[in-house]
């Protein structure tokens, strides 16, 4: 057996252990009369990164740690491969996890904090050496064997945590908020890089987050939670361009809303018409859900509706300006930095057409 540094955690004398398919079916969990988790369904393909996105308290955590066998399920089944896991315990599901909290042993370097599944298993320590070795290159810190967590950065700590939970080559990969602790920066990079050798192993992950920036960038698929249950599950762009509810547009992304009027299959808003998302929505008052990329800022002489600039905010590659409408509400404008409202500016605000959703008032 020759040493090797190769990125190659997933080692080919090893029958294929990635792309688990990964189902919750019903699930129910409940915290004294706290229902954290109700009716939760939720199917993982193989080799798919799934985001779970919710506001805090919504049941992400607990989704997570029901799958890993750290909290027993009230109701329903976790299958993977089709295979009822409930009730088996952590140490049989085989899954790596990282959290948000830098979790690496205090007195161990990072090779040895990496090598340490691995002893639990009883590999022998020159296999050992050489999987820690290539886990810990495959995250970018094939330099590192010997340091310890604090001669690392925040970011170089989630590597190795990552590092640490691949190297057992799990079935399944499960990150609950790994870069909430991290400066804006490093948390972009690192979620790049989180991305890669996920698509690289093919390994099923679940990928716990509250930054919806996030979870649109890096998964497959985003399912939304509110309450314990799943509200909305799909690819960034459907949740993006197609909201379920008044919920998912305004978590996901920034949406207007404005009062409008559907007659006929269109709607109405202060006068102008647009198309629906969903033509078949029944005649009545509405709210509107207006994305401030699909409004536009236009001359007093324009066709729009009319208003009052009241602040404009320089965002680098775009700006974004608020109007007071004369009809009464105020709307987010977003534009190209080279205009430069002012407050005080009359404008007139034009809408693009695209077809919106609509949730009855
Ligand atoms: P999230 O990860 O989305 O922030 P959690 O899954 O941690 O949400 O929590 C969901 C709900 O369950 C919250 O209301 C929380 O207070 C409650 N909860 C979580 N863990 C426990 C526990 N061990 N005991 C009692 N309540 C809990
Ligand atoms: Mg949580």
């Amino acid at each position: 057996m020759s040493p090797t540094t190769a990125p190659d955690v997933t080692r080919s004398d090893q029958p294929a252990r990635t792309g688990s398919v990964v189902e919750f079916a019903g699930v129910a969990k409940r915290y004294g009369t706290h229902l954290a988790l109700t009716e939760f369904d939720l199917t993982l393909q193989a080799g798919e990164l799934v985001a779970l996105l919710g506001p805090s308290g919504s049941g992400k955590t607990t989704a997570l740690r029901v799958l890993a066998g750290l909290e027993r399920t009230d109701h329903g089944r976790i299958l993977i491969n089709g295979a009822d896991v409930s009730g088996l315990a952590t140490s049989r599901r085989d899954m790596g996890m990282v959290f948000q909290s830098y979790s690496l042993f205090p007195h161990l370097s990072a090779g040895e904090n990496v090598e340490f599944g691995l002893r639990m298993r009883r590999v022998p320590p020159i296999e050992r050496r050489e999987r820690a070795a290539a886990a810990l290159a495959l995250v970018g810190l094939d330099e590192h064997y010997g340091r310890f967590a604090h001669q690392l950065s925040g970011g170089q700590q989630q590597r190795v945590a990552l590092a640490r939970a691949l190297v057992t080559r799990p079935r399944v990969l499960l990150l609950d908020e790994p870069l909430s602790a991290l400066d804006a920066k490093v948390r972009v990079q690192l979620r790049e890089e989180i991305r890669r050798i996920q698509t690289e192993l093919g390994i099923t992950t679940l990928f716990v987050t509250h930054d919806q920036d996030e979870a649109l960038a890096v998964a497959d698929r985003v399912a939304v939670m509110r309450d314990g249950r799943i509200e909305q599950v799909g690819t960034p762009q459907e949740l993006y361009t197609r909201p379920a509810s008044s919920f998912i547009a305004d978590f996901v992304g920034l949406s207007n809303r404005l009062p409008g009027l559907v007659r006929h299959g269109f709607a109405e808003v202060h006068g102008v018409i647009l198309p629906l998302l969903d033509p078949s929505q029944a005649d009545g008052p509405v709210r509107v859900f207006v994305r401030p990329e699909d409004l536009s800022l236009a001359g007093v002489a324009a066709d729009g509706l009319p208003g009052t600039v009241l602040l404009s905010s320089f965002l680098g590659s775009l700006r974004r300006t608020s109007v007071r409408l004369d009809a009464g509400d105020t709307v987010v404008v977003q534009h190209e930095v080279r205009f430069t409202p002012q407050p005080g500016e009359r404008t007139v605000v034009r809408f693009a057409g695209v077809p919106v959703p609509v949730e009855p008032s």
